[in-house]
């Protein structure tokens, strides 16, 4: 396993407790809310407050 991989294992363990982190220049304002997607599971997010970003369900 290569120092990247095991850097992206440990991100994914963040995802998996909900803290997700946005792609910066994905973020974009749908008219409701911020959206983009997670920089280590590009997982679909949304902002629900300050710093705090959980998993869209479409
Ligand atoms: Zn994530």
């Amino acid at each position: 396993m290569s120092a990247v991989s095991k850097i992206t294992v440990v991100s994914k363990i963040s995802c998996m407790l909900g803290r997700h982190e946005p792609q910066r220049r994905d973020v974009r304002w749908d008219g409701r809310t911020y959206v983009g997607h997670c920089k280590h599971c590009g997982a679909p997010i949304e902002r629900i407050k300050h710093r705090r970003w959980r998993e869209r369900t479409e």
